[in-house]
């Protein structure tokens, strides 16, 4: 019970890309890049191990970005024709790539580094991949014509990828849904479909994450006008209840989310966000498992798994290993507690 997982990506380490920002810089090429991707891969599986994490990634270490990670292996993506566009409802700018002609996968995408965590962990091994709507709201499009069938094309290469990983030994796909947040109407309307259809046939759990952001200023300054409570996920609970999708992951640490919106997702396995990867201070045991807590009271403990809010790729490395820790921690102590009232209970 409370098996521990993060959400995706761990900071790299200063030899692989520029520490602490976003679409970091790599600090090598050729073949010495490939070689320090793979060694970064292993790193954040010890890290996640000794930490005591029980499904574990690949730490992202092998990708730039989250979404263009996937694009760079896309053909029909021409990062030659950049645009800077606004993004999640122009929250903030991005330097995005153009579609210019139909999307075809140029081979594998993530096969080598899910491979080399396949090979170096016998935990559970969780794969994220971007959310279709995601994908959509990060690029420029000068051929579809069509933001829904630009997704379904998305989902569709999305799929292919997946099946490949799971061929691999992957337990979990996740698929990264930030969007999900902004666009609410949408989600309903055809983003749940364009998940289903990158999740068709896996043989394995699904999950799809739904934050508010990276710990950036955007971010932080958007968190801020939302008001006294964040009520998106009421908008998108019902629809994600009522998919195929196994698991969501949700932010909830730091967050004014009412914990009672989680009870919206029914018999959903719930991904716990319960370490602030906005915030340089480190949680207390005591309050992850006060988090993990008062989401109990509104999702069965067996349907929890305390996590991350979101990725730490852009975070500290020592400041992420601490938050790792303080999550696996503060489960540990919420499940004593959960297991004395129970026996407590049994008597
Ligand atoms: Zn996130």
């Amino acid at each position: 019970m409370l098996e521990t997982t993060i959400a995706g990506s761990l900071p790299k380490p200063a030899w692989l890309a520029k520490p602490r920002m976003l679409w970091a810089p790599w600090q090598l090429d050729g073949e010495a890049l490939v070689e320090a991707k793979r060694d970064a891969t292993l790193l954040a599986l010890k890290e996640q191990e000794d930490a005591g994490i029980d499904i574990v990634t690949d730490g992202e270490q092998a990708r730039q970005h989250f979404v263009h990670g996937f694009l760079e292996h896309i053909e029909g993506v021409d990062f030659s024709r950049r645009v800077t566009m606004g993004i999640r409802n122009n929250r903030y700018n991005a330097e995005v790539p153009t579609v210019t002609g139909p999307l075809r996968r140029k081979g594998k995408v993530h096969g080598f580094e899910a491979a080399i965590a396949r090979a170096h962990t016998r935990r559970r091994l969780k794969f994220t991949l971007p959310g279709p709507m995601t994908i959509v709201d990060t690029i420029a499009d000068a051929h579809y014509g069509d933001k829904v069938a630009l997704a379904m094309a998305f989902a569709e290469l999305l799929n292919e990828e997946a099946r490949e990983l799971v061929d691999i030994g992957v337990d979990v796909i996740q698929f990264d849904e930030p969007a999900f947040n902004v666009y609410m109407t949408e989600v309903a309307e055809w983003g749940i479909a364009a998940l289903h259809r990158a999740i068709e046939g896996l043989r394995c759990k699904t999950a799809v994450h739904i934050c508010y952001g990276y710990g950036i200023k955007a971010n932080i300054d958007w968190k801020a006008s939302l008001g006294a409570e964040w009520r998106q996920y009421e908008a998108i609970f019902p629809a994600l209840a009522a998919s195929r999708i196994d698991q969501v992951s949700v932010e909830c640490a730091g967050a004014k989310v009412p914990l009672d919106l989680l009870g919206l997702l029914q018999d959903k396995e719930v991904l716990l966000g319960a370490i602030d990867v906005a915030s340089e201070r480190v949680e207390t045991p005591e309050e992850v498992a006060a988090t993990i807590e008062q989401a109990a009271r509104f999702v069965p403990a067996e349907q929890l798994y305390p996590c991350t809010n979101c990725g730490m790729a852009p975070m500290d490395r020592s400041l992420a290993a601490k938050k790792l820790l303080a999550l696996t921690t503060g489960a540990a102590l919420a499940r004593g507690h959960f297991e004395l009232t129970q026996t407590m209970n049994d008597q």
